[in-house]
């Protein structure tokens, strides 16, 4: 080819180019409906293919969003919270073991101390846990008492044994290790007491059923749970370092579900860590990302990856796209990697860039399973850090993982920020060569997340009920789109009013 066909070439290609999409570019065509009620409508869905969630909606493993406390709170109203990975390893899978262990219906090996325990070391594991009760137990693991904050009330002396405050073995209740949970109800409610110790045919302590974890179940009918009762939860690792042995005390936690966390997914690094993962631990379900092609989806899925989060540049506080020009508009993306992701039978999270309840509709029409949320999530109590005000309003800090901001407390939390040396002195290392892809920004603060996480439901389930769907399957198959204009957009809007900004 002559350099003047080729260049008529790239000439052609660049007209022929096709277009992508994004949420607000497209409304979705009202249909037929039968739903008489949007509580009549199912949100469950597949999170992978062996964990199901009741709302398909995950919490993003960004320090700003996703701790302990978003965990439990999306994870009791049905979606599951991914703890983030800048954190050391041991405290990021002590996290975890804190999901798990919020509201199992029974608890094993739960919290105990000696019998030669002191009034001041029992109040000192209560404060540290978060319990309200510790088992007394002698040197053979035999359960000798229990120590509650009702027992401890009027020792002022902290240096008292609790083997003379406790209540002691003979006037507890107990029940044998292996009792169902309906069994263990039914002694709690036929006796009224709080805890149920769990002894097994030697009289060894093996676990705990407690009547808040009862209660919780019935007050939270839609978490997700695992097997054990015990609420599910994600973590995320990354593609270099530690990321092996992360994952590893993050499976001895009992982590449900990993998420490989690189931006670029469709990369060797991504691929070489997906396979390294899925050999040493092949039972746990991994999810990886971000990728925004079908060739991306296909080789992440022929690596091993269970379950494909779909996104380059897409999210509230990136700017993947500015600084690298890279990116496909998130609805096209989610579309196309849905086509390869369901041919392969694994699940597709569509991540980054949801701004409200419509775009997670929408999300599912393009070929999402499930939504994963960020900044919409990052002004709630639930997420990590404090309020900060402007003026009179309250705001709460939000960051992409690749801000200036992040990458600075990262090297600050691995000791690495002053190594550089001039002039025989430390200095701060100026991070000139760091080119970040986020931005640090403030959203609005919101109260609690779970009035957040119930709006963005209800309309997803008023958005199911316009498209004459009653499940998730049916809203896949039954949606259809219209692309619209600019103006368009506007009439979506509120217009002509004054009114605060959606
Ligand atoms: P949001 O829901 O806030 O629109 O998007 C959240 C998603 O943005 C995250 O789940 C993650 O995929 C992505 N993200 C988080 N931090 C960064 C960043 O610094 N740069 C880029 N490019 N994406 C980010």
């Amino acid at each position: 080819m002559s350099s003047r066909t080729k260049r008529a070439a790239a000439k052609d290609s660049l007209a022929d180019l096709k277009t992508g999409l994004t949420y607000d570019d497209v409304l979705l065509i009202p249909r037929f409906s039968k739903v008489r009620s949007r509580h009549e409508v199912s949100t469950r869905s597949q999170l992978t293919s062996k964990i199901d969630i009741n709302i398909p909606i995950v919490s993003a493993n960004m320090d700003t969003v996703t701790e302990v406390d978003m965990a439990v709170a999306i994870a009791r109203e049905g979606g599951i919270g991914i703890i983030h990975r800048f954190m050391g390893l041991e405290e990021q899978a002590q996290q975890v073991q804190r999901v798990k262990r919020m509201e199992s219906i029974i608890i094993e090996n739960p919290y105990s101390l000696p019998l030669g325990a002191s009034v001041g070391e029992v109040r000192k594991m209560m404060r540290d846990k978060n319990v309200g009760g510790i088992l007394i137990t002698n040197a053979e693991g035999g359960l000798e008492g229990i120590a509650t904050t009702r027992d401890l009330r009027f020792s002022t002396d902290t240096k008292t044994p609790v083997s003379e405050v406790m209540t002691k073995r003979k006037d507890l209740v107990v029940a044998k290790w292996g009792q169902t949970t309906d069994q263990a109800r039914k002694i709690m409610e036929e006796t009224k007491i709080e805890k149920l110790p769990l002894l097994d045919s030697k009289g060894r302590l093996r676990g705990l059923v407690t009547a808040k974890d009862i209660l919780k179940r019935m007050q939270f009918p839609n978490a997700t749970k695992d097997s054990k009762g015990r609420l599910r939860v994600g973590a995320a690792v990354g593609v270099r370092g530690d990321f092996l042995e992360r994952a590893k005390e993050l499976a001895k936690s009992d982590v449900d579900v990993l998420v490989l966390d690189i931006a670029h997914g469709h990369s060797a690094y991504a691929i070489d860590a997906i396979r390294a993962i899925k050999k040493q631990l092949p039972e746990i379900d991994l999810i990886a990302g971000n990728v925004a092609t079908p060739e991306g989806t296909a080789d992440l899925i022929k690596a091993g990856a269970d379950s494909i989060k779909v996104g380059v540049g897409s999210g509230s506080i990136c700017i993947t796209r500015i600084v690298t020009g890279s990116g496909v508009p998130q609805l096209t993306a989610i579309a196309e990697c849905s086509k390869v992701a369901k041919d392969q039978g694994v699940t597709l999270i569509a991540d980054g860039g949801i701004r409200n309840s419509g775009d997670i509709t929408k999300s599912f029409v393009a070929g999402a399973d499930t939504v994963m949320v960020g900044s919409l999530l990052a002004g709630t109590d639930e997420s990590p850090g404090e309020i900060v005000f402007r003026g009179s309003h309250r705001y709460k800090v939000t960051r992409g993982m690749a801000s200036m901001a992040a990458r600075r407390d990262q090297l600050a939390r691995e000791g690495k920020l002053d190594e550089k040396i001039e002039g025989g002195m430390p200095i701060e290392n100026d991070l000139s060569d760091y080119v970040p892809e986020g931005v640090e920004a403030i959203v609005p603060y919101k109260g609690g997340a779970v009035s957040v996480i119930r709006q963005l439901e209800g309309g997803l389930r008023s958005g199911m009920s316009y498209c004459g769907a009653s499940t998730l399957k049916e809203l896949k198959s039954n949606g259809r789109f219209i692309r619209i204009t600019d103006v368009g957009l506007v009439e979506s809007r509120p217009h002509d009013v004054i009114t605060d900004s959606l």
